[in-house]
């Protein structure tokens, strides 16, 4: 057997919850794969905060002794930005964008780590992989002469989808609503609503063109990239995606626990107490508990994610529609967009008495804050998932063969919706973005047609459920049946310590 060194490999994700969450478990799985590689990954404080609780919680993954977490603090406060270590998960959106602008300054303190690693270990990491908005990591490899990775925590078409117009901006160069974007077949068209906001006001020299397109821009540059999805679900987007960037692209997902990829067993909240350092708005084992007294398949999940809120009108709209429907559901609540996420919630943004009428009568559990999200899909009673299709979120989804009613509110979630609509065919559109027009009577119209058991509810479960079984089936790791995350493990990692030797 082939002896190695131990090997070194520096992490740099985007400042938010869902970007943390996947590379933890990217570190988890490469090292599970290699022993011999120890891990770092490094961020701000309360980022670093999380991910220590996370790890702690989880003392019984061996893989975890080898990821070590080390503390970035922004060095200038020019940007505009709150003091270092603000709490990414309370961010509204012109804060993402600050955040985005000040994590260059991130670029000194990890030169300093990287320098400190040298001394230490008496060579550069194997490589520094960076999420795609830290195209700033590529010039950081450079200067220490060790390989730059990216790794999108988002899907392949949606990051294709969603690089592309940064660079490209294609819809300034049509008078009309619906435009090609370079990369996709001309047939592919997509819809200005489908921009988040940045995007649809970006011209090339405004704020959010300044700061994200120089970072996409050096990320299409790196060596490779690690994209968070299954090679045989998406396979027009990984073509697109290989074809736009013209180099390798590893498919290294799902990036879920293994507990949440054994079909047999619901989850019992193993992997929520590995999240922890949530407040949940109602214990977890209750959100559980009460999923257990509801029949299969009946139950409508709805959570925008972890930073994002809808307006107060559509929060509205979404009660009676969920009320109406008189189907039992779980919905994960916040403040209405324009208020602070984290703080009370008011009474007066749902109707009159909504839920107090919801806990007495049994129909739903609202829950503030958060819930156990993946327990919650993999139980059985759940039948459909009102989702803002943020990449995390649709891998859940899918893995636990949840069809989606898709509500797209931010970065590149609208794509990811228009491809599992359209290429998937695991999900419908109810609206798009935070200030749209919503009314109570479609989503109920939605909902029964999602929770029809023959029709198009049916088409799209039995999609949905055959997807699932791909996703499970990409982690096989028999001699004679490798999955797609074992292969693109395997080889990534083939890939990179063949630089080491050259170099
Ligand atoms: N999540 C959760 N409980 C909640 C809301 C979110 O566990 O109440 C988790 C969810 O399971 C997912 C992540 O937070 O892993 C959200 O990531 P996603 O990419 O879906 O959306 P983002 O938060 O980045 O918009």
């Amino acid at each position: 057997m082939e002896r190695h060194d131990q090997e070194h490999i520096v992490m740099l994700p985007f400042l938010a919850q869902g970007h943390l969450i996947p590379f933890l478990q990217l570190a988890r799985n490469l090292q599970q794969r290699k022993s011999f590689i120890t891990i770092t990954v490094a961020s701000t404080a309360l980022n670093i905060q999380y991910l220590r609780t996370t790890i702690a919680s989880n003392s019984s993954s061996k893989s975890d002794s080898n990821i070590r977490l080390a503390e970035l603090s922004f060095c200038s406060t020019d940007h505009g930005l709150p003091p270092n270590g603000e709490n990414t998960e309370n961010l509204s959106l012109s804060k993402i964008g600050n955040l985005g602008a000040a994590s260059t300054s991130l670029e000194a303190p990890a030169h300093l780590l990287i320098s400190d690693i040298i001394e230490k270990e008496g060579r550069p990491p194997l490589c520094i992989i960076s999420d795609m908005y830290f195209g700033w990591a590529a010039n950081l490899a450079n200067s220490f002469g060790t390989t730059h990775v990216t790794f999108t925590t988002g899907g392949a078409y949606g990051t294709a989808a969603l690089v592309s117009t940064w660079l490209n901006l294609p819809h300034r160069s049509t008078a009309s609503d619906e435009f090609p974007v370079p990369g996709f077949p001309e047939s592919y068209r997509f819809h200005i609503s489908q921009l988040n906001p940045y995007l649809r006001a970006a011209d090339g020299t405004d704020f959010g063109s300044r700061i994200f397109q120089p970072q996409l821009s050096l990320s299409t540059k790196s060596f490779g990239w690690l994209c968070s999805t299954v090679e045989k679900i998406e396979p027009v987007g990984l073509k697109i995606l290989r074809n736009y960037l013209g180099r390798p692209v590893w498919s290294i997902g799902p990036l879920l626990p293994l507990e949440a990829l054994n079909k047999s067993s619901t989850l019992r909240l193993s992997v929520s107490r590995q999240r922890a350092g949530k407040e949940f708005g109602i214990p977890p084992e209750a959100c559980l508990e009460w999923l257990d007294s509801q029949g299969a398949d009946s139950v409508v999940y709805v959570s925008f994610g972890s930073q994002n809120s809808i307006s107060s009108n559509q929060l509205m709209e979404l009660a009676l529609g969920l009320e109406e429907s008189g189907r039992p559901f779980i919905w994960v609540i916040r403040p209405p967009v324009g208020y602070d996420m984290k703080g009370e919630f008011r009474a007066e943004w749902l109707p009159e008495g909504f839920e107090d009428r919801m806990s007495r009568g049994k129909q739903g559990l609202v829950v503030h804050n958060w819930a156990p999200q993946l327990e919650i899909l993999s139980h059985k009673s759940t039948g459909v998932f009102v989702s803002h299709c943020g990449w995390n979120s649709v891998m859940e989804s899918l893995s636990q063969g949840v069809p989606m009613i898709g509500w797209p509110l931010a970065s590149e979630q609208a794509f990811n919706s228009k491809m599992l609509a359209e290429e998937m065919g695991v999900s419908v559109e109810l609206t798009r973005g935070a200030q749209s027009v919503v009314v109570g009577k479609e989503v109920k119209r939605l909902i029964d047609l999602v929770m029809e058991k023959s029709g198009k509810g049916g088409e799209l479960r039995k999609k949905v459920g055959d997807i699932g079984e791909q996703i499970r089936a990409a982690v096989k790791d028999e001699a004679e049946d490798k999955g797609s995350f074992v292969s693109a493990m395997d080889d990534f990692l083939g890939t990179i310590l063949a630089t080491r030797r050259k170099n």
